[in-house]
């Protein structure tokens, strides 16, 4: 059985390999390619996309799986290896019970749909976009159905995109943030504490923030050995392992985005870099989960580059370096329009606490549409009237609303409460890492951000794919995953920053 398990694993690389040349050529596509070559680009992609796929279904594989599980020697394989036998299972049968005339149908519909999509933002008309859109909720409907037809649909999909999750875990998180959350916006907003935000919009030269941002990584101990920074408008990671690479977006009147930018990306980086080595290329050995891997870079986002006490460590060496920029500044000044809670219409550019009901939005609304509980033509007035009671806004026009996000172009729905779940592992992990280290306050302070790190790396990051999410965070936390320690951490932090109480 040996020869047989090593086999699988042959086979397993093989795909991985793929996948990671195919990333190579998005990288390049959106890096560094000459904008000429976007067909060509599309070709290759389309060729090294369905090569992976098939590599992916390969029947072989199958076979193997079922000889190892039924022999005899099964239970001598350690639990890393059934761990890796398992993961290869769990993505085999996924994607067989697809069919590929089905997929590839998807896919062009998902082009068909992206274009429809963009040209329903530029022109801010909705009903471009309607007749696409419905068409995207059946193939999500018929996608849910395949891999299993007995369970609701949006079930299926929750599950597809984080193991683990369901529609009851999912309401019973979000709603307690959402209960939270109104009201304690309510009191920032009301508070005498105003932020002065012409603070975030003065010119500072991509030259200086260049620098600031190499130093920032260098903080967070990204490693540029195995690993770049470079540009792109929207800041994406790709790579493992010895090649990671990281992008941000310099703007001269917003120096926070990029260094926001660069430390999420940072964190979704230093997740490959810090992957455990002895599992390299095999499927112990890559990350977590999706949501695991946006609570890391959330937890690099919020804990360090939000927090009071990175600010205070880094506050003097970023006044030298901005020269007279931010010399009328005070720490408090900056820490308090760094975390400026403001109603506000792009999930993207949303503040940390308002976030989490942009998603529980998309969450509610996605449900609803995948029930039939409502049609996909009512959905500007229903996301309109649930942005004013969820978050106090007034939505202007559909670009600025229900067309803001490329998702339901392109993907398969239940995506989005990955954001929010991440927010949730990653408030589960830091209060953690706090009880874990009772001076992590004074370290931080003093810059000293190795400890937050050698924490999450031997918790987290070196454990790879040992455990699904919520079997990590309850391994880690000695706890079920919930909600709570992220609404602690929201009403300390923010009555904190805002004088509340
Ligand atoms: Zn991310």
């Amino acid at each position: 059985m040996r020869k047989e398990y090593e086999e699988l694993l042959k086979l397993y690389k093989e795909s991985f390999l793929v996948e990671e040349i195919a990333m190579l050529l998005y990288w390049d596509k959106d890096v560094t390619m000459p904008s000429g070559g976007l067909k060509q680009r599309a070709e290759q992609i389309a060729f090294i996309a369905e090569l992976g796929h098939k590599k992916k279904i390969n029947p072989r594989k199958g076979d193997l799986i079922k000889q190892i599980q039924e022999h005899p020697d099964y239970e001598n394989l350690s639990d890393v290896e059934k761990r890796n036998v398992y993961l290869i299972q769990r993505e085999y049968t996924k994607l067989i019970k697809v069919p590929p005339e089905f997929v590839g149908k998807f896919q062009k519909q998902c082009v068909i749909s992206t274009e429809a999509w963009e040209k329903a933002k530029e022109e801010d008309n909705f009903s471009i976009f309607l007749p696409e859109f419905e068409k995207m909720i059946e193939y999500n409907k018929k996608y849910a159905q395949f891999l299993n037809p007995i369970v609701d649909p949006f079930e299926v999909l929750l599950d597809y995109n984080e193991p683990g999750m369901t529609i009851e875990k999912c309401d019973q998180m979000f709603n307690s943030l959402k209960k939270t959350s109104i009201p304690l916006i309510e009191k920032c907003l009301s508070s005498s504490k105003k932020p002065d935000m012409s603070i975030l919009n003065r010119s500072c030269s991509i030259d200086i923030q260049k620098k600031i941002n190499e130093e920032v990584l260098e903080l967070i101990e990204f490693d540029l050995e195995r690993g770049r920074l470079d540009e792109y408008v929207h800041p994406f990671t790709i790579g493992t392992y010895d090649d990671v690479r990281i992008t941000t977006k310099y703007t001269e009147k917003e120096f926070l985005s990029a260094i926001l930018s660069t430390i999420h990306e940072g964190g979704h980086g230093s997740y490959e870099q810090n992957i455990r080595k002895e599992g390299s290329y095999q499927p112990v050995g890559t990350f977590c989960s999706e949501g695991m891997h946006e609570g890391i870079a959330r937890f690099y986002e919020n804990f360090i580059g939000r927090s009071s006490e990175f600010w205070k460590s880094y506050f003097k060496r970023f006044k030298e370096l901005t020269k007279d920029i931010f010399a009328d500044i005070s720490l408090d000044d900056l820490i308090l329009a760094v975390n400026n809670i403001k109603r506000s219409a792009v999930r993207t550019e949303a503040d940390e606490l308002t976030y989490n009901l942009h998603i529980i939005l998309r969450y509610e609304l996605e449900r609803e549409l995948l029930s039939g509980k409502i049609e996909a033509k009512d959905l500007p007035q229903i996301w309109n009237r649930k942005m004013k009671e969820l978050i106090g806004y007034e939505v202007k026009n559909d670009a600025e609303g229900v067309l803001q996000d490329i998702h339901w172009s392109g993907e398969l729905m239940g995506y989005f409460p990955n954001y929010t779940l991440g927010n949730i592992f990653g408030a589960q992990l830091f209060a953690k890492f706090k009880k874990d280290s009772p001076n992590w306050q004074e370290e931080l302070e003093k810059g000293n951000l190795k400890i937050m790190i050698n924490w999450l790396k031997e918790n987290v990051l070196e454990k790879g794919n040992i455990y699904d999410p919520f079997d990590l965070v309850k391994e880690v936390t000695g706890e079920e995953v919930s909600s709570k320690y992220l609404i602690d951490y929201y009403e300390e932090k923010f009555s904190k920053i805002y004088d509340l109480n």
